[in-house]
Formats: structure tokens, C-alpha cells, sequence
């Protein structure tokens, strides 16, 4: 192949991470640029980002010639086939944007589209936690729950576009809790960054030991960082909670574990940084909850690539769907 260049871009609600990469996957060039939310269609930000492209490879002498594809990451539901993103409410994209083709308009190669949470699983399956697995499975840890999943090789998008999205299994039978997509129980409620805090407020009324929490329990400025690290430092209640999550995880992962028998289940977000006392809880409730065949050679591991999954399953998404092709 003659050609030898990837752009991959991953849209954000503040800022585009740009990347210029080659057909490896290895990084040659990576930047940022601000969000333009200015305007609904979509249009200004993609020829934000198209431009931001041209001026960098004026200056580092790269011929448009030579690119291959462009990937490109948006914090949206997407039609995969289409390149059409259903709305993105952190882009002020009120309405459908069909990405692939506003972008076309402006280049000669094509461009691929996906959700932010299927690519990050694509960046970690190539370049991180997955590295060498044609199935894998990503948990997206956050502010929301979200996920990737990797089948023999190839994003699992499903008939609409709806597949993998992981923060909606209910594993809250109970449904103490509401959740944003109008339903109530989803593991989003009690095993994102929120969740945790939503478990503390429900138990700890109940709570009859010291913990040291509690001031920051009662001044409601509690964290799930406070519990992770309480539970580091043996507070026995942050470790009870610590376990509360560590089963809703473990019990996702056993549902994904007979579906989709992944290699790795690679937890991620700003969750997973509260490292092994996480992923261990993980394990434990996993191997209670798990069937024996489906567990065996499969390993819960923390994310490599961190912020940066995103742009390299952008780029992935090149590497994936056409280099791979070929
Ligand atoms: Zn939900």
C-alpha cells in the first residue's frame, strides 16, 4: 500500500483531540483543538477540525494523497453504516448531523464514524488492555456507565446502533434508583461515579460503626473518590460499599462473559482509578456469578490507555474497517 497515513479525531464537548497516525496505529502527531458549539449543524466543527488537519500537514509536509481514512469519535448515538449522529447534546446538536457526509465534502478519503464509548473499546483492543484479542469487552466507568464491545475483531453496533450499551442492564433488581433513560435499576444508578454516591446515601442511615465518611456524608460534598480511598484505608463501610459495586460490576461482567465470551473485560473511566481494590472485588464477585466454561482464559483487567482510548480507537476505526479489509 502506498498510502501510509490515518487522521483520527476524537470530539469532546470542550475540546477535539486530533491525532495524524500511521497505517500501524503508531502515533505520528497529536493535538488539540477547542469544540465549536456554535452552531447546531454540525458544519462550523467539522470544518473546524478539516482545517486544523490541512495546516498540520502544510507544516510537517504530509500529502493529503497519502491518507487513507479518517475516524472520527462524537459523544452521540451514531448509525455506524450511515456516519449519521442521532443528536449530541454536548456539541449543541439538537438534531441528526450526518458527520460522514459533511466531512466527505471536504476530502477525498473516506470517514468512518462512531460513539465515544465504542472506539475507546476499539483503542484499548488495539493499542491497550486488549492487545491481541479479537474479542473484547470494555466497561466505561464514569459519570454514566457506558461500553464497548469487540467480536471477532468488529464493534458490535446491532440492528439500530443501540448495542453494547452497557449503563442500561438492570442489576439493581430492587430498582432503588431512577435512572436518565426513564427506567429505574440500571447499573449506571449504583456503579458510576454517581451510583457510588447514591449507595452511600442509602446506606449509611443504616450505618452503626465509625466510618469516616461521615462529615463528608453530612456536609453532602462526598465523592466516589472519598469511598474508594476510605475503603484503601479500611474504613469498613466504604469497603462494604466498595463490595455493593464490585457485585453489580461482577454480575454485568458474567452476563457479558456468556454472550460474547471476550478475552479481556477492561474496566475503565475515571472509576477504574481506584485501581486494585476495584478490580479485585471485580474478580471475586465475577467468579461467584460467572459460568465455569465461559470464565476460563478470560481476564478482568484495568484500561492501559486512559483519556487517550479515544483517539486511538478513532484511528483504530481506519485500521479496523479498511486497512484490515484489504
Ligand atoms: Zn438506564
Amino acid at each position: 500500500m502506498t498510502k501510509n497515513l490515518i487522521f483520527a479525531a476524537d470530539i469532546g464537548g470542550t475540546t477535539c483531540k486530533l491525532g495524524i497516525f500511521d497505517q500501524n496505529l503508531k502515533r505520528l502527531k497529536n493535538w488539540a483543538i477547542k469544540t465549536d458549539t456554535s452552531d447546531p449543524t454540525g458544519r462550523q466543527l467539522l470544518k473546524g477540525v478539516y482545517n486544523a488537519f490541512i495546516a498540520e500537514c502544510d507544516m510537517l509536509n504530509y500529502k493529503l494523497e497519502d491518507v487513507i481514512g479518517m475516524g472520527i469519535g462524537v459523544p452521540g448515538p451514531v448509525d455506524f453504516e450511515a456516519g449519521v449522529v442521532n443528536g449530541a447534546v454536548n456539541l449543541n446538536w439538537q438534531s441528526k448531523v450526518n458527520v460522514k457526509a459533511l466531512m466527505e465534502e471536504m476530502v477525498e478519503f473516506p470517514v468512518i464514524v462512531d460513539n465515544d464509548a465504542n472506539i475507546a473499546a476499539l483503542g484499548e483492543k488495539h493499542l491497550g488492555a486488549g492487545q491481541d484479542a479479537n474479542d473484547v469487552v470494555a466497561i466505561t466507568l464514569g459519570t454514566g456507565v457506558g461500553g464497548g464491545i469487540i467480536s471477532n475483531g468488529k464493534i458490535v453496533h446491532g440492528h439500530n446502533g443501540s448495542g453494547a450499551e452497557l449503563g442500561h442492564i438492570r442489576v439493581d433488581h430492587e430498582q432503588h434508583f431512577d435512572c436518565n433513560c426513564g427506567k429505574a435499576g440500571c447499573i449506571e444508578t449504583v456503579a458510576s461515579a454517581t451510583g457510588v454516591v447514591n449507595l452511600v446515601y442509602h446506606y449509611h442511615p443504616k450505618l452503626t460503626i465509625q466510618s469516616q465518611l461521615r462529615p463528608m456524608i453530612s456536609s453532602k460534598e462526598i465523592t466516589a473518590k472519598d469511598v474508594f480511598d476510605a475503603a484503601k484505608s479500611g474504613d469498613i463501610f466504604s469497603l462494604f460499599i466498595v463490595e455493593k459495586i464490585a457485585q453489580y460490576i461482577g454480575y454485568l461482567a458474567s452476563i457479558l462473559s456468556v454472550t460474547t465470551n471476550p478475552k479481556y473485560i477492561i474496566l475503565g473511566g475515571g472509576m477504574a482509578d481506584a485501581g486494585h481494590i476495584l478490580l479485585e472485588n471485580v474478580k471475586t464477585a465475577y467468579s461467584q456469578f460467572a459460568f465455569t466454561p465461559s470464565q476460563e482464559n478470560t481476564e478482568i483487567v484495568l484500561a492501559l490507555l486512559g483519556n487517550e482510548a479515544g483517539i486511538v480507537g478513532a484511528a483504530g476505526l481506519i485500521k479496523t474497517y479498511i486497512i484490515e479489509q484489504e
